[in-house]
């Protein structure tokens, strides 16, 4: 759509939350460029999986990221399991104890991360995109304006910054140095195994639709992408030991570290990790729960998504919250009353207002259900039916939401606002 405001915006990043934002800020006509560090959209080749609420804010961003995301989303297979979230296994004990699931009113749907984002990036025209721009600064310009530095040397000006630059965010460092991400004392081996050999090792039902195997300090969940052709593992593990490097997050690792790490565990987490690659990468799980931002927002800018509010992945809701983030935040950039850098601002303490209880109350429960799976959670222990009281209490929280409802509330606060600065603005003259 051809700009319909006078406002210059910058995105920092084109991960799932700057590409998101532009293409609902680019279908309501506000203008934006994005700035990415890399020299072209994309993301590694692990499965992301999505919440009700991260659908309905697809929808709420623009149909076209919805529609994208059920051309390469991968559902359970069984006809019994469409609204399926997870079958919670014990894949500790021999025999295995109790399993229980967890159901919602979208099951589970998983995507290649690859394959949604190649889907994405056609939503925006490619002149918006500017690559291999490493931000490395934020300063006031003479101007009014904002001037961003990069690594190459070069500068650009914008009325006002979204960092969308994830965990180690270097918008949310210039605003609130301490909020640092910090090691959740978890870390995971990532594999993709194809589906016939998932099958053999754990039969076509646990295969083929979403299963999570809980154990103590450990637990492994598996569910299909890529139209059922492949079951996607990540194994978490729990280790009192500090991560070596906290510069890099990723470490190599092989089968029998993992095979180690999982010692003593059922023959299901067994035979999955046999069939992991020899070679494996191992992600170390950081997130802002020790040092949480005071704000998504100073000034003229903002952070969201990951640089504003990192979570572990334990509730499978991240990438979802970006998504809730980009559909409130287009929502209010997008209002009639926000025409200039100083409403700008105000839209940006709206969206603070808005999002940040949220965003944090999702780091903390994250950390918690986590330490559920893995029978490690004070009060919860081993006790499946308090995990399972614990799970769906919290998966409620993070679904039963009405986005649409979210996007209204956040423009009418807005609009009073306005309305009030324009009463105080005009009583003063
Ligand atoms: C193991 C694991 C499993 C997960 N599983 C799920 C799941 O099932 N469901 C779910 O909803 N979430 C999940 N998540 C969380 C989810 O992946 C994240 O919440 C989400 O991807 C964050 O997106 P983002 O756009 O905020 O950040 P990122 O994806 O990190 O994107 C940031 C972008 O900014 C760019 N950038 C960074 N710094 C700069 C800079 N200085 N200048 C310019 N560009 C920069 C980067 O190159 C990148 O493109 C998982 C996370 C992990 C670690």
């Amino acid at each position: 759509m051809t700009p319909q405001k006078d406002i210059d915006i910058a995105i920092v990043g084109g991960g799932i939350a700057g590409l998101t934002l532009a293409i609902a800020l680019h279908h309501r006509g506000v203008p934006f460029t994005l700035y990415e560090q890399a020299p072209a959209f994309g993301e590694i080749g692990a499965g992301v999986s999505f919440t009700p609420s991260a659908v309905q804010a697809m929808k709420c961003c623009h149909d076209g990221i919805y529609a994208a995301f059920e051309k390469v989303c991968t559902r359970n297979e069984w006809e019994s399991k469409q609204k399926l979230w997870f079958d919670y296994h014990d894949g500790y004990n021999t025999p295995p104890g109790h399993s229980f699931p967890i159901s919602n009113s979208l099951g589970q749907r998983g995507v290649h991360r690859a394959e949604f984002l190649d889907q994405l990036v056609n939503l925006i025209p490619q002149h918006v995109a500017r690559f291999n721009k490493v931000l490395t600064s934020i300063s006031d310009a003479a101007n009014g304006k904002l001037v961003m530095e990069f690594l190459d040397g070069t500068t650009a000006e914008a009325d006002a910054i979204i960092g969308c630059d994830g965990i180690k965010s270097r918008v949310r460092q210039e605003l609130f140095p301490t909020s640092n991400p910090s090691y959740s004392h978890k870390y995971a081996y990532r594999g993709l195994i194809p589906m016939n050999k998932a099958i053999e090792a754990v039969g076509n039902e646990n295969a083929q639709n979403a299963c999570m195997y809980m154990g103590p300090g450990g637990h492994v969940l598996t569910f299909p992408v890529k139209s059922g052709t492949v079951m996607n593992v990540v194994a978490f593990h729990t280790s009192e030991e500090e991560w070596e490097d906290s510069e890099r997050n990723v470490r190599t690792a092989t089968r029998a570290d993992a095979l180690h790490d999982f010692a003593g565990y059922g023959e299901d987490v067994n035979k999955i990790l046999q069939l992991m690659d020899d070679k494996l990468n191992v992600w170390a799980i950081f997130d802002l729960y020790d040092n949480p931002v005071p704000s998504f927002y100073q000034g003229r800018v903002c952070i969201s998504g990951d640089a504003a509010h990192a979570t572990s992945p334990h509730h499978g809701a991240g990438a979802g919250f970006c998504i809730e983030d980009s559909a409130i935040l287009a929502a209010l950039l997008s209002h009639e009353s926000v025409n200039s850098p100083a409403d700008i601002e105000l839209a940006f303490a709206v969206f603070d207002e808005c999002r940040r209880e949220r965003g944090q109350w999702l780091v903390e429960s994250s950390r918690f259900i986590g330490d559920c799976y893995e029978w490690r959670a004070e009060g919860v222990g081993s006790d499946f039916s308090k995990i399972e009281n614990e799970i769906n209490a919290r998966n409620s929280i993070i679904s039963d939401v009405d986005v649409v409802e979210m996007c209204q509330q956040a423009k009418g606060t807005l609009s009073r606002k306005c309305s009030s600065l324009t009463r105080e603005i005009s009583a003063n003259m």
